[in-house]
């Protein structure tokens, strides 16, 4: 893996033509410029990394008629063609990884140890959902007595879709490709604090033969231009990821245009260790989806609940290896955790280690920080219960709460005591309690002995705060699809006849 220093050298010629230019929104194929912009920062050490465009409603208004005047063509092209172009758009993310995974840790300071791999999975995303492209539109025959009933699935139309910023680019692949692959045209809104490697995908597309005006980008706010994508006529769905609070928002906004909605949302995700479980496993585990990804994830298992007879143990073993984490700059190959994406959300994280001690629990690691730049030390929280503000809002950092408990009936109470839902974690080695236990668990996604570990063609959501709909598989068609039914009758049915005599 190359070092710190070659990390920086390649970084400088691919922020080059960012530097010169900023990040143009692209719409209809074409760069413009908007009529104002905003600067993007390095959370490294916060200096201007380049100007972004900043979209207005008119912005999104000019990209939602290109989506919508693209939609007829993409829609009818042959499957086997749309197959072919997102077949090479995957080859041209793979191509570009690299210069992908350096942008993206230089804009949002996750360490490219972890970013280097979010490249790939963005192409296996278009490779994945490429293969689903032919048979996207089959149905169903579902014969009555006197009619022949078929159903077939077609294209929603242009879609909007809304990303965040931890992971950017690969979040952003997971909803377009599949949207692309269903026949729609996108308008895609990143957020405002990563705009870089948006850009890159709507590059490498169009460089692979997408069409004009297929995938649209315009960069900027959510309260401006997000809500005009939310509002607008023109877009038929919107797929979203983000924060619950924004959900909400967001499914006001787009009440009045009947707007269907797919929400992937925040977390509060417990993992839960029984005391006969494979302790050294789940040790891996829970420090991995924790600190990884600098804990800016939404899967993260943010609550660690742990039985009584095990916990002393447990944690001064997770605090030996949290004190060994390796904070530092992103591009080095050895850094484990960069800095976080911004000042406000800097703020936002370290607030919680006063309200920690203010609530009687103990920073028993971390609990530091460090500038310029946005740097938090891995943090670990001992001594917590479940009411406390720790165990119950997404704190979206390096932090981890650990909270005891001595019964199955007492651990599963506190894993659902959340208005959140996305996933659990269970390390057990009785197979019947890890039957029990989840059938209990109000989450959408469970893991029984593992990380999280995606395998595409499976659901991907959650319940309560945590979301409404599924990506993934087929699921994915469902949202950027509708169902079609026709019915051919043979002729033999009796038609009731009015004023006939
Ligand atoms: P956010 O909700 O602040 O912003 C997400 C996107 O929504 C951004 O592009 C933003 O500009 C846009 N937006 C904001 N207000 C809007 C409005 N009124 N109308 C339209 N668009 C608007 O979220 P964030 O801080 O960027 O990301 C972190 C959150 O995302 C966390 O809560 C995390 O759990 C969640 N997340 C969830 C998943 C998942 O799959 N469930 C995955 C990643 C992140």
């Amino acid at each position: 893996m190359a070092s710190l220093e070659e990390n920086l050298s390649s970084l400088q010629k691919h922020l080059a033509s960012f530097r010169e230019k900023g990040v143009m929104h692209r719409i209809a194929g074409v760069d413009e410029s908007g009529t104002k912009t905003f600067p993007t920062l390095t959370p490294i050490d916060e200096s201007e990394i380049c100007q972004v465009a900043c979209g207005t409603a008119a912005d999104i208004n000019k990209a939602a008629d290109a989506a919508h005047a693209a939609f007829p063509a993409w829609r009818d092209m042959p499957a086997k063609e749309r197959r072919a172009i997102l077949i090479r758009i995957a080859e041209g993310i793979e191509a570009r990884a690299e210069e992908i995974a350096l942008l993206e840790c230089y804009d949002t300071g996750q360490a490219f140890k972890f970013m280097s791999k979010a490249a790939l999975r963005g192409a296996e995303n278009f490779r994945y959902f490429a293969d689903q492209v032919t048979s996207a539109r089959d149905g169903q025959h579902l014969r009555s007595p006197t009619l022949m009933n078929i159903t077939t699935r077609v294209p929603i139309g242009p879609v909007g879709v809304i990303t965040p910023w931890n992971t950017p680019f690969m979040l952003s692949t997971w909803k377009i490709a599949p949207a692309l692959a269903a026949g729609c045209t996108v308008v895609h809104k990143p957020a405002e604090n990563s705009p870089l490697t948006a850009r890159l995908l709507v590059e490498i597309a169009e460089e692979a033969g997408l069409p004009p005006g297929v995938l649209n980008t315009v960069n900027g706010f959510g309260e401006e231009a997000g809500r005009a994508l939310t509002e607008h006529p023109k877009i038929r769905a919107i797929a979203f990821v983000g924060e619950s609070r924004t959900g909400s928002i967001i499914t006001k906004q787009g009440a009045d245009t009947l707007k269907r909605m797919h929400l992937e949302l925040g977390g509060k995700n417990p993992v839960i260790v029984f005391d006969d479980a494979d302790l050294d496993r789940a040790l891996d585990a829970v420090i991995f989806m924790i600190y990884s990804i600098n804990g800016e994830r939404c899967t993260s298992s943010s609550r660690l609940l742990v039985q009584d007879s095990i916990r002393e143990e447990f944690e001064r073993r997770l605090v030996e290896r949290v004190n060994n984490i390796r904070v530092g700059h992103p591009l080095d190959p050895k850094t484990e955790i960069g800095p976080l994406i911004s000042q406000e959300h800097f703020d936002k994280v370290t607030s919680y280690f006063a309200k920690a001690t203010a609530e009687g629990a103990t920073i028993a690691a971390g609990g530091t920080s460090e500038s310029p730049g946005y740097f938090v030390r891995p943090t670990l929280f001992t001594g917590a219960n479940n009411d406390m503000t720790i165990a119950r809002e997404e704190i979206f950092g390096p932090v981890l709460t650990s909270i005891p408990f001595s019964t199955e009936e007492e651990a599963l109470q506190i894993a659902n005591d959340t208005s959140y839902g996305l996933t659990g974690y269970v390390w057990t080695n009785d197979l019947t309690r890890a039957l029990r236990f989840t059938d209990k668990l109000e989450a959408g996604m469970i893991w029984v002995n593992s990380e999280n570990v995606r395998h595409l063609p499976t659901p991907f959501g959650g319940v309560k705060a945590s979301g409404i709909g599924r990506d993934g598989g087929d699921w994915s068609f469902e949202f950027y699809m509708e169902q079609k039914h026709v019915g051919f009758a043979t002729g033999q049915h009796k038609i009731t006849k009015l004023g006939a005599s």
